[in-house]
This record gives C-alpha cells, structure tokens and sequence, in this order.
C-alpha cells in the first residue's frame, strides 16, 4: 500500500487510469488527464481538491468553440463515475488503496461556472485480479465503462427489489403496450376499410416493424432476467461503444429475506488479445459457440477466440 496523502494516490490513481485507458480517447478524457496532472504539480495537496468548470478550457482543442468543452465539463462528474471499475483496477495493479471522486458543489444553482471538488474514496479491490496475478494461459477482461440503461433504467430503478415484482412490471408493460397497439390497428383498419392492396401492405409493414422493434427491446430484458448477462440491444445503451452487455446484477443492499436487491447496468467489458494485442470486445456466441458471451479479437474474431467469465473477469483461448 503506498503511504502518504490519500488524495496524492487518488490523484497518481487517476493519471494512470487514463495513461492506461482503452477506449476512445476522447475530449473528456484528456481533460481529467488536465485535472490529475496539476493536482499531482501542487507541493501540498489537502483532502480536497476544487476546480471550476472554466479553470481548464485551454485544455479543449483549439477548433472547438467552447461550447462542446461546456458539455464535457459540466459531465464530468458523471465521466469518472461510469469509470469506477476501470479505476478500481487501475488501483489493485499499481496498489494504491486509493480512487478519485469528482461532485459538482453548485448543481443546478444559476448559469456562472459550475464548481466541483475531488476527494479520495477507499478503492474496492474484491474480485478484481491483478494484472501480475492472472493465471497463465488466461486473459483479463476489464470493465471499461459502465451506466444505467436509459429509459429502462429509469422504468426499472424503483422496482429493482425482488426478481417477481420486475417480472410482473415487465409483463404488464409488454402486454399493456401489445394490447393497445392492437387495438390501435384494429380500429385503424375497420376505421378505413381498405381495399387497397398498397394501403394494406403499407400497414402491414409498419405492423411488422412496431411489433419487431417492442421485440428487440423486450426479449434481451427477458432474457436478462434469468441468463443474468446478455448483449445489450443499442437502444438500451447510454454508452457509445460498439459492443455492451446488459447486466442483471445483485447490488450491495440486502433485503430482510438476505437475498440483495438486483438492478440493471450497461457495462463494456474490454481485453487485449495475447495474440494480436489487438481489441477483445464480447458477443453472445455463435454457431459451437451458441448459449455462451466470447470475447472476439477485432482484427482475426474467427481465430482469436476466447471464453469469457463477467464474475471473474477471466478468460482463456477456446478450441
Ligand atoms: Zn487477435
């Protein structure tokens, strides 16, 4: 465990994260990479650190008209929070007991600069491997992002207490929504009384594509519910990633019963081929593969194949 100023080791804890970060690089990034470098340039740091969202603009590419930059900063709070895990791990492989936390100290209070302050919170180092303590022949998958799904995270946040109750709610919802479709076709059609063979495949077509969009969405949910992880329909992801799994995980409260509260996460697990070192992104399997999530390497997905385990995060090279 490195000694010294917890918000120091939180702050080297950030700087590696991004010097080690595998996803985009994009603007959000290279501002917290900003944010931890002055903070590490200070003789002294206290337990906290606070910035305005206007101290690092010089930092935003000269193109860009500081609108985009407003964006980025005013979310970045968020950023670093849909980064947890990453930073976790960063902390377990460098052993620094320590992670960085941004809030926003003036949310939602007028239109000047938003403040926020960085503090250090203790880093969770359970069932994370570290990088020298992965068995050989296996692969580590990180976590590089994660958030609530839209839409059905908001539909779901407050009845994400026993596996029965979300099952009732999802029903219901999937029923009241196919009843009233239904209905809504049905008077559509007595309602016109077509004859035309063009107004009726018309409306069969938009029949078809309703009903296969409500599918696309709801089965993934379904099955979720009980495979616990499955690929995350695109719709359902707040994260730009090509490839994201819906997660159906306990949480850290428990009930009375003992059994923990469930809620769903989007999350982009991530590793790099031993192979290629190229990109391993997860996929529900295919073909030999069928009923399982793999990791496919990017640059050969038909050779450089790999199991995939989100609980342990490891993997090894399948046949
Ligand atoms: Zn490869």
């Amino acid at each position: 465990m490195e000694q010294g100023n917890q918000l120091v080791t939180a702050a080297k804890c950030g700087k590696a994260f991004v010097a080690s970060y595998t996803g985009k690089r994009t603007k959000s990034i290279s501002i917290l990479d900003k944010i931890f470098e002055s903070m590490l340039e200070l003789d002294e740091l206290k337990d906290t650190f606070t910035f305005l969202s206007t101290d690092y603009i010089e930092s935003a590419s000269d193109s860009d008209s500081g609108s985009a930059y407003k964006k980025t900063i005013s979310k970045i709070d968020a950023i670093l929070e849909s980064h947890q895990s990453f930073l976790n791990q960063t902390a377990v492989d460098l052993d620094l007991g320590y992670i960085p936390k941004i809030e926003c100290t003036n949310k939602g209070k007028g239109t000047g600069p938003k403040a926020f302050k960085i503090t250090a919170i203790k880093a969770l180092t359970t069932g994370i491997t570290a990088a020298d303590k992965i068995p050989s022949g296996y692969i580590r998958y990180t976590i590089e992002e994660e958030a609530k799904p839209t839409l059905l995270g908001k539909l779901v946040d407050g009845f994400s207490t026993e596996g029965y109750r979300l099952h009732i709610l999802v029903t219901a919802v999937i029923t009241s929504l196919l009843i009233g479709f239904i209905l809504f076709v049905g008077g559509y059609i007595l309602l016109t009384k077509t004859k035309n063979i063009l107004d009726f495949l018309q409306l069969g077509l938009s029949l078809t594509t309703l009903l296969f969009g409500l599918y696309s969405i709801t089965a993934p949910i379904y099955k979720c519910i009980t495979l616990r992880i499955v690929e995350c329909p695109t719709l359902l992801s707040p994260l730009s990633s090509a490839s994201a799994q819906l997660l159906y995980t306990p949480m850290d409260v428990k009930r009375k019963s003992g059994r923990r509260n469930r809620q769903f996460k989007v999350v982009v697990h991530t590793a790099i081929c031993p192979v290629c070192q190229s990109r391993i992104d997860v996929y529900e399997g295919k073909n030999q593969f069928r009923g399982r999530m793999i990791g496919l390497c990017e640059e050969n997905p038909r050779e450089h194949v790999f199991s995939f385990d989100y609980m342990t995060r490891l993997g090894k090279a399948l046949p």
